[in-house]
């Protein structure tokens, strides 16, 4: 390593809070599923920043946007209109299929936005009595880091030491419908839940599981909260992950891909009257709905659709998981995986993950650990098939190495 990149890791640790364990490598240049680091070393991005660069580093289009736009205007506040809101509201709209639709910044925010939204609708429309209501999550959940949400977490460093936190939140196990249904009760306003557990190392519910749960929160008059902030906008090969059941949720939550990774943007979206009992003074965000958010976000669905990188996460997810089950190495317990969400669990006689993706670092590719056994492949969505065979074969070599 060249003092150069020491200096930016040194300089981080000295100053900045530990709250993450970066791989050693200072990035400064991305195009595509390529990033570069300091000394000039190329890697395909297989994290694509949680999944929040789907269209790629930099993409040209989304880029020309955020420039153009800030040139022109950036920020109004929603005191006033702007001539970007509108024209996000309609696209995004037609795109999912949403009815009304509410800007935010973080993905966690709009995850915080949603639990406001069901609560006062359980209130004002369902009937719940004052104070009372109940919101059904998952063992396991990842929904984002705000007190809200780490409240009803279960994974002990996300929560310890971080209470007290919110009442009014019931955990159940994710994938167990019957559970679902054991927990309903009539004060339960909405159950919030992922379709695929992203940070939980990419667990796919049992096939069935949403077209249960559908019918179940439908019988109930329990609002479907999905959060579709790592699967939505193509990850998983479909536009949103509830397709693949042929189901529709109540209220979705975008974020992530939502900007393709130019630009925190996030945003709730509903099919039915949950956001439509948000009064002005009630909720909002200084920045939420800023007019350079609403042209990046413009920009980056459309690149998402006219490029067809939803189809091509399809077809390259199909591809990198056959890929995948082909490798024969006893390190690997298990793969799974759908369009380009995937993950390698690895048996624990295999070590921590961690030193797979420092080996594969080594070869040309960024990959991120989870939960100590588990490495996570998730490249841009623009992916072709050379470069998943050239990642493949790296991965290969990878996890048949010997790490003893
Ligand atoms: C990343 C993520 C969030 C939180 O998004 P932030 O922008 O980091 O606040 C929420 N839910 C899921 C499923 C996520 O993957």
């Amino acid at each position: 390593m060249s003092s150069s990149v020491i200096d930016f890791i040194a300089t981080e640790a000295r100053f900045g809070a530990h709250n993450y364990e970066p791989i050693g490598v200072v990035l400064s240049r991305g195009e595509g599923v390529w990033v570069w680091d300091t000394e000039g070393n190329r890697y395909l991005d297989c994290l694509s920043a949680y999944s929040a660069v789907s269209q790629g580093h930099c993409h040209p289009k989304i880029l020309a946007a955020m420039v153009e736009q800030a040139h022109r205007l950036t920020l109004t506040s929603r005191a006033f209109h702007n001539d970007q809101l509108a024209l996000f509201y309609e696209e995004i709209a037609a795109l999912t299929g949403s009815h009304k639709v509410l800007p935010m910044n973080s993905g966690a925010e709009a995850v915080e936005s949603a639990i406001k939204s069901v609560r006062k609708w359980g209130y004002e429309v369902k009937g719940v009595p004052d104070g009372a209501a109940e919101i059904i999550v998952c063992a396991n959940n990842f929904h984002g880091r705000t007190l809200g949400i780490v409240g009803f977490s279960t994974d002990p460093e996300t929560r310890t030491h971080f209470g007290p936190f919110a009442p009014g939140f019931k955990i159940i196990p994710f994938g167990d419908a019957a559970a679902l249904e054991e927990a309903i009760t009539p004060n339960t306003v909405a159950f919030l839940v992922e379709p695929i557990q992203g940070e939980a190392g990419v667990v796919i519910p049992p096939a069935g599981y949403f077209t249960k749960v559908r019918e179940l929160c439908t019988a109930n008059n329990v609002m479907l909260v999905l959060d579709e902030i790592q699967t939505g906008l193509g990850r998983t090969g479909k536009l949103l992950a509830e397709q693949h059941e042929g189901i529709e949720a109540d209220v979705t939550l975008l974020g992530k891909a939502l900007s393709g990774g130019f630009y925190p943007v996030s945003a709730v979206l509903s099919n039915n009257d949950v956001l439509g009992t948000l009064r002005p003074g009630q909720h909002g965000s200084t920045f939420g709905g800023n007019p350079l958010a609403c042209a990046v976000a413009r920009a980056a669905m459309r690149v998402l659709v006219e490029e067809g990188m939803i189809e091509n996460a399809a077809r390259q997810g199909a591809r990198f998981l056959e890929g995948l089950k082909d490798i024969r190495a006893n390190t690997i317990r298990e793969v799974r995986g759908r369009g380009l969400m995937l993950a390698v669990e690895l048996h624990p006689e295999a070590g921590r993950a961690r030193r797979y993706c420092e080996a594969l670092q080594g070869k040309g590719i960024l990959a991120k650990d989870t939960h100590e056994q588990t490495i996570r492949i998730a490249p841009p969505l623009v992916i072709t098939s050379d470069q998943v065979d050239w990642a493949l074969e790296r991965l290969a070599t990878t996890l048949t190495q010997d790490f003893s």
